[in-house]
């Protein structure tokens, strides 16, 4: 997608013709989205397009860059203050009587801390959204001190961060970089996005590229040395800013912002597990952060605390605002962790066959901090249910970003008395169940092509055999597997895949499990007293729903919680004799 039906001007300054870019209603409030290098305005166009429904959106080529003039001579002209007057005479051509919000990525964020940190620009920024660039100012206090007060962590992060700024170095060399941009680098860049960082093929980035990134070579030039060796002690943000981190970015570590608050105290940390260029692979996720932060903060008045997210839970820097399906919500672990996501501020769709008990988890995280929730009543195991669900799904609510296929049934009882019947029933919820959930939903993941997560709660169960349990064990070691090959089949397409093995967990299940073979008043008395036994065990779902969070978040690919579910995971490694002499045992029912 290009720049379509953007407006054109062009915005003189200092000597230099700036060209400008708008979309969306210009009543509505102004997003100045800044690019970085070696980028030109159109590195945006994704991320333009999703927020210029809503708002009045702006895109300027920085000097030197796409179609705007570059300065004569190049060295000098691409200082900071200079940076700061181009961008003032945008915003005063574009939004003369309203603050903006300004949004910047890479050198575009860096120059943006610039203009958000200086005197001149106050009460012309309304908030800063900033992602893959930190402010000259603070990386230089932030280098001082490791310098000044070095232990072993901080000389690690030093080293870190060093080996990671590579580039800076090459860019310092004189004509070398131009040549090479003007050359041979310049033809592969397109493919080595493509590659290295799973920039999707397409009108980006454009022809300007080489010229782009030989004069940007003068932004690093003419301020890195000079300001890291000598930062300015009066950096302070004037704005609310929303720090959006890529965890996987190849050029920045995330330890440069820890001191960050110092600097910003109105500030809202967001992380992405994903590389440096975001604004061209997480598009829909940046402009929903984006959309929620300006709405947040337009028309407060400057010194009031940064919203953006009512959320306060552990993971709200990750999860905030993202799309999670869970399904068996109505009670249990699906429950707590559809409370969990909801903690975190994410939006929950809780799917459960019981059409109660999924609406009073929706309710129940509307108040514990989701922006919104929705009740789903569905059969996993009904495969025409399930594909209007996810049909409904993505029209209505977008697209998953994490789905969790918790849905399940117990069934107790050997294998001899075990009917067909039994084996069908266990088998299509908890294994038929998991296979249309990621087939369905999972496609609209991988269509869309911006990453996500699929948990599968399976069980100990599942790699600890045992006589009592061979359906349910199964359909568990079923979906083990089953998450492991699609974990191997999604990982180059950013959708991690974790299987979740719980040991005991205090949850309905033990109630509404069944035990072949024996008569209903047997049936109730088994249950009665495994519920008694899990009742004494204790162990809370909430813990489990920890544990999914964190899954994501380290993207981990088999979590066995309780200690009796590590353990037993440890012996069918190491001891799995020892392990098949306990699957002979009498169950203590
Ligand atoms: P639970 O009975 O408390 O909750 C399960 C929920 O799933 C219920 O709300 C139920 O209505 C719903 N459900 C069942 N079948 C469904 C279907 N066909 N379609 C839609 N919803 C359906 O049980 P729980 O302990 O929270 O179990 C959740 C998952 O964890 C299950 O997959 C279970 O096998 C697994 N697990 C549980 C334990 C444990 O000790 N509780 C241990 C290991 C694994």
């Amino acid at each position: 997608m290009s720049l379509e039906g953007a407006r054109e001007r062009w915005v003189r300054t200092g000597g230099i013709e700036l060209c400008v870019a708008e979309l969306g209603d210009d009543r509505q409030p102004t997003v100045v989205l800044v690019h970085g290098y070696p980028d030109s305005k159109e590195v945006w166009s994704e991320v333009a397009a999703r927020l210029a429904d809503r708002f009045h959106v702006v895109l300027y080529d920085v000097r030197g860059h796409g179609r705007s003039s570059a300065p004569q001579p190049l060295r000098g002209g691409f200082t900071l203050e200079k940076l700061t007057d181009d961008f003032l005479a945008v915003v005063d051509a574009v939004s003369p009587d309203r603050p903006v919000h300004l949004v910047g990525h890479d050198w575009g964020s860096v120059q943006s801390w610039e203009f958000v940190t200086v005197a001149r620009t106050e009460g012309r920024i309304a908030s800063f959204t900033s992602m893959s660039g930190p402010s000259l100012d603070h990386f230089g206090h932030w280098i001082k001190q490791r310098v000044r007060r070095p232990t072993p962590r901080r000389v690690g992060q030093l080293l870190g961060q060093g080996a990671k700024s590579w580039y800076v170095y090459m860019l310092h060399t004189p004509a070398l970089p131009e040549l090479a941009w003007r050359g041979p680098l310049g033809k592969r860049w397109p493919k080595m996005l493509e590659r290295f960082e799973k920039v999707p093929a397409g009108d980006y980035p454009t022809a300007s590229l080489p010229s782009d990134a030989a004069h940007g070579a003068w932004l690093y030039r003419d301020n890195v040395r000079p300001r890291l060796s000598r930062p300015r002690a009066d950096a302070y943000a004037h704005a609310p800013v929303q720090l959006i981190t890529p965890l996987g970015d190849a050029f920045l570590s995330e330890r440069l912002y820890d001191d960050l608050e110092e600097w910003a105290p109105r500030l809202l940390r967001r992380t992405l597990p994903a590389k440096h260029w975001v604004p061209r692979t997480r598009p829909d996720q940046l402009a929903a952060w984006i959309t929620e932060f300006v709405t947040a903060n337009e028309g407060r008045e400057a010194g009031l605390p940064a919203q953006g997210t009512a959320a306060t839970g552990k993971y709200a820097d990750r999860f905030g605002g993202q799309l999670v399906l869970v399904t068996g919500a109505g009670s249990g672990i699906g429950r707590a962790t559809a409370f969990a996501f909801a903690e975190a501020g994410a939006r929950v769709v809780a799917v459960d066959r019981d059409a109660g008990s999924a609406a009073r988890t929706a309710e129940m995280s509307r108040l514990i901090g989701s922006p919104e929730a929705w009740a789903e009543t569905v059969d996993v195991s009904d495969e025409q249910a399930m594909e209007k669900l996810a049909e409904k799904v993505a029209t209505e609510y977008g697209v998953v970003d994490v789905l969790v296929n918790n849905a399940g049934i117990g069934l107790s009882g050997s294998f001899f008395d075990t009917t067909s019947e039994d084996w069908k029933k266990v088998l299509d919820v908890n294994l038929w169940g998991v296979i249309h959930g990621c087939r369905l939903f999972g496609k609209q993941m991988a269509e869309r092509g911006q990453g996500g997560h699929i948990v599968n709660t399976a069980s100990a169960a599942a790699y600890q055999p045992s006589k009592a349990l061979p359906a349910y064990s199964t359909s568990k070691a079923a979906v083990l597997m089953l998450s492991e090959c699609l974990r191997a089949e999604l990982a180059g397409q950013g959708i991690g895949v974790s299987a979740i093995c719980p040991g005991f967990v205090n949850t309905n299940i033990t109630s509404t499990a069944r035990f072949a073979g024996v008569d209903v008043a047997e049936e109730k008395r088994r249950q009665k007293n495994s519920a008694r036994l899990y009742g004494l065990r204790n162990y809370p779902p909430e813990k489990v729903a920890d544990a999914i969070l964190r899954a994501v978040v380290r993207n981990q690919a088999v979590v066995p919680v309780t200690p009796e579910a590590r353990g037993a995971h440890l012996m069918s490694r190491f001891t799995p004799k020892a392990l098949r002499a306990i699957a002979r045992l009498e169950p203590p029912l």
